[in-house]
C-alpha cells in the first residue's frame, strides 16, 4: 500500500533521485508462529484484537530504524506544519503503524519515542496516516519538489492561510483573474498577496490570527485597504 502510494507520487521521484531512502518493513517479520500471527485478544476482555509486543519488538529491533520511531495514533501529538517542518530538518525518523485495536501498552511506553496522530478522528490503520506524515514531510525535503520557492510562501508557513492562485484563461466563463495579478507590477502583485492571505485567514480561519497574537499595524493596514474598510471577516 505504502509502496504503491509513493512510487505514485512526488516521494517515488525523490527515491529515484536518491533524495529520500524511504523503507517499509513488514511486522509479521517479527512473528514466530507458523501463521505469523501478530495479534491477539485484549486481557480484561472486549471487542477487537491487540497488536502483540514480541512481534513488534521483534520487527523494529531487527530493522533497527531510524530515530525517532512515533507511533501513529489518535493519542498523539496532532500532526502539524511545524512538526512537519521539524521532521524534514532531522536526520531521518521512522513511523509505526497499528492496526484493530491498536497496540499493547508496552510499545508505547518501552519502544517508541513519541505518538502522532493526523486529527480528532480513528482510522481503521496507521497506514493511511504514515502516507500523510510522509508526503507532509517529504515534500518540504530540499530537491524534492520541483520549486524550493513554494514551500516557503504557502498555507502555515507563517501561521496564515496561502493568497488564491489563478492561472489561464485570464477570464473563464466571465469571471476574470484580478487584474493586479496581471498587471506585472510586482510589489503590487507581493501586497495584493499579503492582503488576501490575511482576510482569508481572518475570514476562515480566525484561531491562526489569534495565534500568532493578531495582527500588526502594518498587517491592519493592508487588510484596510483591500476591504475598503468593510469587516473582513465577512465575506
Ligand atoms: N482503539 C484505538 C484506535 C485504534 S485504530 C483508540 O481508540 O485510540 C487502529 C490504528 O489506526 C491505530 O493503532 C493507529 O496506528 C491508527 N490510527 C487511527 N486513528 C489515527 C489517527 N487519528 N492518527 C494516526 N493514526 C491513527
Amino acid at each position: 500500500m505504502i509502496e504503491d502510494f509513493a512510487r505514485h507520487s512526488l516521494l517515488g521521484r525523490a527515491q529515484v533521485n536518491d533524495i529520500l531512502d524511504l523503507r517499509i518493513h513488514d511486522l509479521r517479520t517479527g512473528a514466530t508462529d507458523r501463521h505469523r500471527t501478530v495479534d491477539d485478544a485484549p486481557f480484561g476482555g472486549g471487542p477487537g484484537m491487540v497488536l502483540m509486543p514480541g512481534p513488534v519488538f521483534a520487527a523494529v529491533e531487527a530493522a533497527d530504524p531510524p530515530r525517532p520511531l512515533l507511533l501513529l495514533g489518535p493519542a498523539g501529538q496532532t500532526l502539524t506544519q511545524p512538526l512537519a517542518r521539524e521532521l524534514a530538518a532531522g536526520h531521518g525518523f521512522s513511523l509505526l503503524c497499528g492496526r484493530y485495536e491498536g497496540v499493547d501498552a508496552r510499545v508505547v511506553e518501552h519502544l517508541v519515542d513519541g505518538e502522532v496522530s493526523i486529527g480528532d478522528y480513528v482510522l481503521g490503520g496507521g497506514e493511511v496516516a504514515a502516507m500523510v506524515v510522509l508526503e507532509a514531510v517529504g515534500r518540504l525535503v530540499p530537491g524534492v519538489m520541483g520549486n524550493a520557492a513554494s514551500a516557503g510562501e504557502e498555507s502555515f508557513s507563517d501561521g496564515l492561510l496561502e493568497h488564491p492562485h489563478y492561472t489561464r484563461p485570464a477570464d473563464f466563463r466571465g469571471w476574470r483573474v484580478p487584474d493586479v495579478l496581471r498587471s506585472g507590477d510586482h510589489a503590487g502583485i507581493a501586497r495584493w498577496r499579503r492582503a488576501q492571505s490575511l482576510v482569508r485567514t481572518l475570514r476562515l480561519r480566525p484561531d491562526l490570527i489569534a495565534a500568532r497574537g493578531g495582527l500588526t499595524a502594518e498587517e491592519e493596514g493592508s487588510v484596510v485597504e483591500l476591504t475598503d474598510g468593510r469587516d473582513p471577516a465577512t465575506p
